[in-house]
């Protein structure tokens, strides 16, 4: 079955590797709804970039996926959900013992219960629709850790198990629920760790690329966000419709190490 048609909710895609995932998605045809928390001209312009230059349909909907009512709004507006990407994610990087409960709350409702909340709402719509792809976008943090990102390794590791109840509470179903695990991606969320990080360790930006960040990725190369588009295609692919309640590591071998 052709996933043309389809329609598809990127939480958190108004850049970055929702973006990347849109636009793949997109070029094959599918329905894309763009999300992200603002509701600004460029947003829609971006949905409308993306519908242009690919002829499917898009939208931009805003939601704030910090709040559960929002997420399962996203959903309701969406009208359609054949395809859920739970991609919204944010980063804070500190000590526990140092590590701002605000920082610890925001990440955990942003990065996990965003996708419980959309899931929720999603399956009934699937179900209804008798054919359904969750994807959560977790990480190779999900599958392994680092330092001082406590909130972060939480989140990516219990968005993993909750991948596994999803598939086994849709196994007899044509729904399938699968968690992908990026290693780094060079997104505005990476740079946006670079300078805390050089502080953490004492280095300039181009050690920190090199010696923190690839240090673990053995093919010492970014992922790039159209990979991980590819990934969630094939994903939605009738090939993958065995893959469930597992993990793919989009990762240079990180985690094989
Ligand atoms: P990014 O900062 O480019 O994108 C994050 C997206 O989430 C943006 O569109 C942002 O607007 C959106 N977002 C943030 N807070 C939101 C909120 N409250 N409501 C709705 N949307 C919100 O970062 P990215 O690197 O593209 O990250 C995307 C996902 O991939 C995240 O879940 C991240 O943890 C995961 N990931 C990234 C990497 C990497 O190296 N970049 C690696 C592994 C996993």
């Amino acid at each position: 079955m052709s996933v043309k048609g389809k329609t598809a909710v990127i939480t958190g895609s108004n850049s970055g590797i929702g973006l990347g995932i849109a636009w793949e998605l997109a070029r094959a045809g599918v329905e894309v709804i763009l999300n992200s928390f603002t509701d600004s001209e460029e947003d829609h312009a971006l949905a409308k970039k993306v519908a242009d230059e690919t002829g499917t349909k898009a939208r931009y909907i805003q939601a704030d996926m910090s709040d559960g009512d929002q997420c399962r709004a996203l959903i309701e507006k969406a009208g359609a959900c054949d395809i859920l990407i739970n991609n919204a994610g944010i980063q804070h990087v500190a000590p526990i013992d140092e590590f701002p409960a605000e920082k610890w709350n925001a990440i955990i409702a942003i990065n996990l219960n965003s996708a419980y909340h959309t899931t929720a709402a999603a399956l009934p719509l699937m179900r209804k629709a008798g054919w359904g792809r969750v994807i959560n976008i977790s990480s190779a943090h999900g599958l392994t850790a680092s330092p001082f990102k406590s909130a972060y390794v939480a989140a990516k590791h219990g968005i993993v198990g909750m991948t596994k109840v999803v598939a086994l509470e849709t196994a007899k179903e044509p729904i399938t629920a699968n968690a992908i695990c990026p290693g780094y991606v060079l997104t505005p969320l990476v740079e946006s760790q670079i300078p805390d990080t050089m502080e953490k360790y004492g280095m300039e930006r181009d050690e920190v690329i090199e010696k923190v960040m690839l240090e673990r990725q053995p093919s010492k190369e970014f992922a790039t966000t159209e990979q991980l588009g590819g990934t969630a295609l094939f994903l939605c692919s009738d090939a993958a419709a065995q893959i469930t309640g597992t993990t793919i590591s989009v990762d240079g071998g990180w985690t094989a190490l």
